[in-house]
């Protein structure tokens, strides 16, 4: 059996601190929730209109439905069902590797670059500057509220925008590879480094979606029975060149952006390198 969230684009809990939906969950029993065009029947509260973000699988079953508020007053229901998978995996041929990259989502071996787009990268500026106006405002005054407001309609524009273009990268990547490497890496990790002064990486990691992107590969791939390989994060993909396997400890310094192999004379981009060589680790593991 499989689970699958039938709108799972509202499974992520990225920002749930900041928004703190309202929301409850029930279990269907025996029928007491239903959906027939556009409508969804509730427990207590009896049929409700709703709009279908995607079909329900055919032959699936509810068993939970979720209702959430967000904090600017919209309804969402999220709805868990249930059924048979017939999947067989698939014998990996076509190879990706990507490399994590912090404002940009990734750089990919085989593919263009993400392309973070430039308004959403805005929005997120516009966002922070309404966050800081909302917290010099005075508590429970009126405009406070009006403000809280603002910023939360701003927050979910942007959270729904983001998502919809993860989805999209995810989607194509899934359907063109049989096989994605990407490094495991812990952004949480990562950014604790800042303290002993060597990065800096600020809000654009947390912001970009890596993870929330990355579950969204592998699920994609996994409904093709296709596979997200993990390489471990201390696997030298930035150091070593990928025509002849010359380890390059120069590049360890991040500032080092492109490099020529001493051995082979090779030229490298930085990330494009990384991203070659998550891609060979990846078809490796996976033989
Ligand atoms: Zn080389």
């Amino acid at each position: 059996m499989f689970q699958k969230d039938a709108d799972g684009s509202r499974k992520d809990n990225v920002d749930e601190r900041k928004t703190s939906r309202a929301s409850y969950s029930t279990n269907n029993q025996k029928g007491s929730v239903r959906i027939e065009d556009n409508k969804v029947k509730l427990p207590r509260i009896g049929w409700v209109k709703l709009c279908l973000h995607r079909p329900l699988m055919e032959n699936s079953t509810i068993k939970t439905v979720t209702v959430s508020r967000t904090p600017s007053g919209k309804y969402y229901i999220s709805i868990l069902v249930e059924y048979e998978n017939q999947i067989l995996p698939i014998i990996p041929e076509k190879f990706l590797g990507l490399d994590f990259a912090m404002h940009g989502l990734y750089v990919a071996s085989d593919e263009d670059d993400a392309d973070y787009p430039q308004f959403l990268r805005k929005a997120e500026k516009r966002l922070a500057r309404a966050q800081r106006r909302l917290s010099r405002r005075q508590k429970e005054s009126r405009n406070r509220e009006k403000q809280r407001i603002r910023v939360a309609k701003l927050h979910e524009k942007i959270a729904n925008e983001r998502r919809d273009f993860l989805h999209k990268k995810a989607r194509y990547l899934a359907d063109r590879y049989d096989a994605i490497g990407i490094e495991d890496i812990s952004l949480k990790a990562m950014a604790k480094r800042k303290k002993d002064g060597k990065f800096s990486f600020g809000k654009s990691v947390a912001d970009n979606g890596w993870n929330l992107f990355t579950n969204m590969l592998a699920y994609k791939l996994a409904w093709q029975g296709k596979q997200l390989i993990k390489i471990d994060k201390w696997y030298p993909s930035s150091q070593s060149c990928h025509v002849c396997g010359y380890q390059n400890n120069e590049t360890k310094d991040l500032s080092v952006r492109e490099w020529t192999c001493p051995k082979c004379n090779s030229h490298h981009n930085r990330d494009k390198n990384a991203a070659i060589n998550i891609r060979e680790e990846a078809r490796r593991m996976s033989a």
